[in-house]
C-alpha cells in the first residue's frame, strides 16, 4: 500500500536521517504516527515513521538517535512488530497500553541535559506536546518543533492526495448542515466561546455532510474548519471541491479557503471574542500560531459528542444496513464452506477472504468501501492481532484450524465492524474451550444493564470476567466507539482499560460501540467474536436511568466451536435468541445455498 521499508532499507534511510540531525543539532527525532489532522490513519504524505522503520502497525512511535532507534507500541502490534523490524536495527518498544507516553519517559532518561530533542509540530497533539514538554524541561532537555526533518530526509515523499469531496445526502443524512452548525454554534455559546477551530477529519465530515477519500476505509477528506458566529470556513486543498458544491455550501454560510491558509488566517484572528479548541484534537503547531492575546477555551469538541450519539432515524439506517451486510456475510460464509468441503479445490488462502468477503458486500446496495483492511488469521495467524496476509507472507488455509476473520463495510447508511471466527476441519476440545470463554464474555457484556453516564471503560471488565475467571486475558481494549458512515474508531467512548474513566467517555443513549473479546494463545491460534451495539434507554426509575445495549450486527456465531456444558442456561437462551433474529432479519436478502446455510446455522441449540 505504501513504500514502507523492507529491513534492508532501514539502515541507509537511518544513516542519511542521522546525518541531517547532525546537521541540525538534533540529538533525538521523534516520529509519532499523526498527521495535522490526529488520524489514526494516515494518508501517504505523513507515514514517516513507516517508511523510516518498516514497522507498519497503525500506532507506533519512532525515536531515532545517534546510536539508537526505536518503536514503541502496545500489545497488539508486538508480533508483527517483531517481524516487520527483524533484522532492520530497529529495535520493539514493548508499550503496557495504546494511550500510554512511556516513550516519553524514555527520552528524559536517556538525553543529557543540554540535548535536543526534535518533532514535527505540525503532527505533534496539543495534549502530547504538553507531557513532552513538562518532562523534558525538568531534565532542562531542549524541545524544538520547526525544522520537519523528515520533509529533507524522505526524498519521494508523497503528495496529499487529490481526490474529490462529495456530499453525503438524505435520506441517509437525516440532519441537514445548517442544523448541525447552528447546534455547535449553541454549544460554543455555552462554553463561552464566539469561534471554534476543528481539525479532526471525522468532526469535520459530520459537521458539514461532507465525505472524501484522503484515507484509506475512512470516509473523509483532508481539511480544517473554522467556525464563527455567522459564518464558516473550510481550508481545503484546490480543485477538491467542485463549483457546484461551493455553490450549495455558500448558501449555509460555509466559505472554503485553501488548506495551507490555516496558518494564517488562525494568525490574524481579532482579539476579541474567545476561541474553542479541543486540546486532544487539535495539534501543537495550530496552538502556537494564535494570537498570543487570543483568549481560549479548552473543551471536547462539540461535535464529537454529538455525532457519537446517532438520532433514531441514524440507527434505523443502520439497522437496515446491518441486514445487507449481514446477507453479504451469509454469502460468504456459506461459499467459504462450500470451497472447504471440496476436495478438488484450488487452494485457498488468507488473501481470497478478503478479496471473497469484499466482493460479497459489494453486490449489497450502499456499500461504498471496506472499513478497515480485512483481517483473515489462519492458526497462529490469528494470534496476531492486527495481522495483514500479504502476497509476500500468508497461510493456505487447509487441514484443521481456527480462522478468524475481522471485517468491515462503509455504506452510505452506516460502518459495520464483525469478527467471526470459524472451524476448517475439527476443532479441537482446548479451541472449543477458548471460543465458549470468549463467547460467555461477549455475551456477559452483551446483556449489561447500567446507569446513563457510566464511563465506558468500567465496562471493561464485566466483557473480561469470564476470561479472568479461569486465568485468562487479552492485549486490547474491549471496543470502540464506531461511527455513522465515518471512521470504524471513533470517541469520546472507549470500553477500554488503556482509557482514563474521565467524564467524556459517558455512555449516552445512540452511542454504538463494538464488544470484542478474544483470546489469544500466539504460535497456536486466535479467537476474537466481535459484534456492534447501540445504547438505548430502559427508562428511568428510583436510581435514574439505566442504559442496555441492543445488539446490532447480524450474523450467525459458528456452533462447531462451541462446548455447550460451558455455557449456562441464560448464555444459551441468548444465543438462540441472538440465532433466532439473525435468520427472521436476514432471510428475506437471502436465497439459494446461503439461505440454506443460514437456516442450518441458526438452529436452536
Ligand atoms: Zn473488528
Ligand atoms: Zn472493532
Amino acid at each position: 500500500m505504501t513504500d514502507s521499508a523492507a529491513p534492508d532499507d532501514v539502515p541507509a534511510r537511518l544513516a542519511a536521517l542521522r546525518q541531517l540531525m547532525r546537521h541540525h543539532q538534533v540529538d533525538a527525532l521523534l516520529v509519532p504516527s499523526s498527521d495535522p489532522h490526529l488520524s489514526e490513519y494516515l494518508p501517504a504524505r505523513w507515514k514517516g515513521r513507516e517508511w523510516l522503520s518498516g514497522f507498519t502497525g497503525s500506532v507506533g512511535t519512532l525515536i531515532v538517535t545517534a546510536d539508537m532507534a526505536g518503536v514503541w507500541t502496545d500489545a497488539r502490534y508486538w508480533t508483527q512488530a517483531e517481524k516487520e523490524l527483524a533484522g532492520s536495527g530497529v529495535q520493539l518498544m514493548k508499550l503496557p497500553s495504546g494511550a500510554s507516553v512511556l516513550y516519553i519517559d524514555w527520552l528524559a532518561a536517556h538525553l543529557k541535559p543540554g540535548q535536543c530533542v526534535a518533532v514535527d509540530g505540525a503532527v505533534l497533539g496539543l495534549a502530547t506536546a504538553r507531557l513532552l514538554t513538562q518532562a523534558l524541561a525538568a531534565r532542562e532537555i531542549l524541545l524544538r518543533t520547526e525544522p520537519d526533518l523528515l520533509c529533507e530526509a524522505w526524498p519521494g515523499r508523497p503528495a496529499l492526495p487529490p481526490g474529490p469531496v462529495y456530499e453525503h445526502l438524505p435520506p441517509q443524512a437525516s440532519k441537514s448542515r445548517v442544523g448541525k452548525l447552528a447546534e455547535l454554534r449553541a454549544a460554543m455559546q455555552q462554553l463561552g466561546a464566539t469561534r471554534h477551530l476543528i481539525s479532526t477529519l471525522d468532526d469535520i465530515a459530520y459537521l458539514f455532510n461532507l465525505r472524501g477519500a484522503d484515507v484509506s476505509f475512512n470516509p473523509v477528506f483532508l481539511a480544517h474548519a473554522l467556525i464563527e458566529p455567522t459564518r464558516a470556513t473550510l481550508f481545503v486543498a484546490e480543485g477538491k471541491i467542485a463549483p457546484a458544491l461551493r455553490a450549495i455550501l455558500a448558501e449555509a454560510q460555509v466559505e472554503v479557503a485553501p488548506y495551507a491558509g490555516v496558518g494564517a488566517a488562525l494568525a490574524a484572528l481579532p482579539h476579541e471574542g474567545a476561541l474553542l479548541l479541543d486540546p486532544r484534537r487539535v495539534t501543537y503547531g495550530t496552538r502556537q500560531a494564535l494570537p498570543s492575546k487570543l483568549k481560549i477555551i479548552e473543551a471536547v469538541n462539540p461535535t464529537t459528542l454529538a455525532k457519537s450519539r446517532k438520532s433514531d432515524t441514524e440507527a434505523a439506517h443502520v439497522r437496515e444496513t446491518m441486514e445487507q451486510d449481514g446477507a453479504a456475510l451469509c454469502e460468504f460464509f456459506s461459499g467459504l464452506d462450500a470451497t472447504l468441503l471440496d476436495a478438488q479445490r484450488a487452494p485457498l488462502t488468507e488473501l481470497d477472504i478478503d478479496t471473497r468477503i469484499t466482493a460479497a458486500r459489494a453486490r449489497r446496495p450502499g456499500f461504498v468501501s471496506p472499513s478497515f483492511g480485512t483481517i483473515a488469521g489462519f492458526r497462529a495467524n490469528g494470534a496476531i492481532m492486527h495481522y495483514r496476509a500479504t502476497p509476500a507472507s500468508h497461510s493456505v488455509i487447509e487441514g484443521d484450524g481456527l480462522l478468524l476473520i475481522d471485517s468491515g463495510g462503509q455504506y452510505l447508511g452506516g460502518t459495520t465492524d464483525v469478527t467471526r471466527v470459524v472451524a476448517v476441519g475439527t476443532p479441537s476440545a482446548a479451541q472449543r474451550r477458548d471460543f465458549t470463554l470468549v463467547l460467555k464474555a461477549l455475551i456477559a457484556l452483551s446483556v449489561a444493564r447500567f446507569p446513563r453516564g457510566t464511563r465506558a471503560p468500567m465496562l471493561d471488565a464485566i466483557a473480561r470476567a469470564p476470561l479472568w475467571a479461569e486465568g485468562i486475558d487479552y492485549g486490547h481494549g474491549t471496543g470502540h466507539g464506531v461511527g455513522f458512515f465515518l471512521n470504524v474508531h471513533e470517541g469520546p467512548q472507549s470500553i477500554s482499560q488503556a482509557a482514563m474513566p474521565e467524564p467524556q467517555t459517558a455512555m449516552e443513549p445512540g452511542m454504538i460501540t463494538s464488544i470484542e473479546p478474544g483470546v489469544y494463545r500466539p504460535g497456536q491460534w486466535g479467537i476474537r467474536i466481535e459484534n456492534l451495539v447501540l445504547n438505548r434507554s430502559t427508562g428511568s426509575g428510583e436510581f435514574g436511568e439505566f442504559l442496555a445495549f441492543e445488539t446490532l450486527t447480524l450474523c450467525p456465531i459458528d456452533r462447531r466451536c462451541i462446548e455447550l456444558a460451558l455455557l449456562r442456561d441464560d448464555e444459551r437462551g441468548w444465543l438462540n435468541d441472538y440465532h433466532a433474529t439473525v435468520r427472521s432479519r436476514l432471510r428475506k436478502h437471502l436465497s439459494g445455498a446461503a439461505l440454506a446455510w443460514l437456516e442450518q446455522l441458526t438452529e436452536a441449540l
